[in-house]
């Protein structure tokens, strides 16, 4: 895990949208400092989960497409490598499945050749991988992060709401095919909604596909802003510790919780003046993320996770209400 670079500032030259597709820095604990890159217009997704912290799924599919020419992608990451960033890894992320993107092996083959030293992590929902293109298109990617929440189909209805004709057993089977034919890292989350997958008997069922799927890790999370339905609730502590240790059984996986309970604070890894600005308008009044995503100009993924550590070290505070999930500064 890296540090923040001092020179971040000015290499996406933040509030004068100067960057389309890149994003960041984002701090996680999974992944360090990491640069995003957004391969998808907003919101087309397979799925449409409970707990997506960008809103509900406005193009529910799942057709690759040619969203947007490679080439002008691949010119924003030469401009910010050519000098020579401290990141820990490129992250393709964003408000959509990354996979839908049908030049995404194109931007892996440019970076693998033109900056081999940087690592690239995918974060996927895993639903494209029962196709064997995608799987080969991302198959030089140094880290991939799938989700599995589910492994019987209502549940999997219940909390991924997904396109109509996706099946839940398909996904584990995907991710079986890809466990087999990739050499990187798989670090596999598994996302606790109470009262719809926190019973044992699922925890069991999806534990026998962990077993299966062989990641290297397993991440337990958790809700830790509002999702896209008010029913959905944060996991308590005690009930992922439990989740952790029935995971584990048979495991040859690393399993580990990643709420943010568990999380350490990155708050001093964050950028003072993005922080200074949020707390500026969140003090004045409550917002959306849309609100401060057309104010800021700054990807509604980079909004969320500063959002989340803000909530997490109790400075912003976050209200459910008919017209949205309201942010307010915490005096
Ligand atoms: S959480 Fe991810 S997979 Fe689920 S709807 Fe949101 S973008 Fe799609």
């Amino acid at each position: 895990m890296g540090t923040a670079p001092p020179v971040w500032n000015n290499l996406l030259s933040r509030g004068k949208m100067s960057f389309r597709y890149l994003f960041g820095p984002i701090s996680s604990r999974r992944l360090g400092i990491s640069l995003g890159v957004d391969l998808i217009p907003y919101k087309y997704c397979p799925l449409d989960c409970v707990y997506c912290e960008v809103q509900s799924t406005k193009n529910h599919t799942i057709e690759r497409q040619h969203f947007y020419p490679p080439q002008e992608i691949i010119g924003e990451l030469d401009k910010v490598l050519s000098n020579h960033p401290q990141i820990d890894y490129i992250t393709f992320s964003g408000a959509g499945e990354p996979t839908l993107f049908l030049g995404i092996k194109e931007i892996i083959d440019f970076l693998k050749t033109r900056y081999p030293t940087y690592k690239i992590a995918l974060i996927t929902n895993s639903v494209l991988f029962t196709d064997p293109r995608v799987r080969v298109d991302v198959k030089d990617s140094d880290v991939v992060l799938p989700s599995l929440d589910a492994v019987s189909q209502d549940v999997f209805e219940k909390i991924n709401r997904p396109l109509a004709g996706l099946k839940a057993q398909d996904l584990v089977s995907g991710l079986c095919n890809f466990r087999e034919e990739y050499r990187g890292q798989i670090w596999l989350e598994v996302f606790i909604v109470p009262g719809a997958n926190d019973h044992e008997e699922e925890i069991l069922k999806i534990g026998k596909a962990i077993q299966n799927i062989k990641p290297d890790r397993v991440q337990i999370n958790s809700l830790d802003r509002p999702g896209t339905e008010a029913w959905v609730k944060a996991a308590s502590i005690a009930s992922l510790d439990k989740i952790k240790e029935l995971l584990s059984v048979n495991s040859s996986s690393l399993v580990e919780i990643i709420a943010k309970d568990k999380l350490e604070s990155y708050s001093a890894k964050m950028d003072e003046d993005l922080i200074d600005k949020i707390r500026s308008i969140l003090s004045r009044r409550p917002c959306t993320l849309e609100d401060l995503d057309l104010i800021l100009k700054i990807h509604v993924n980079e909004l969320s996770k500063l959002l989340r550590q803000l909530i997490i070290d109790k400075q912003v505070s976050a209200q459910r209400t008919g017209s949205g999930v309201f942010y307010s500064w915490k005096s």
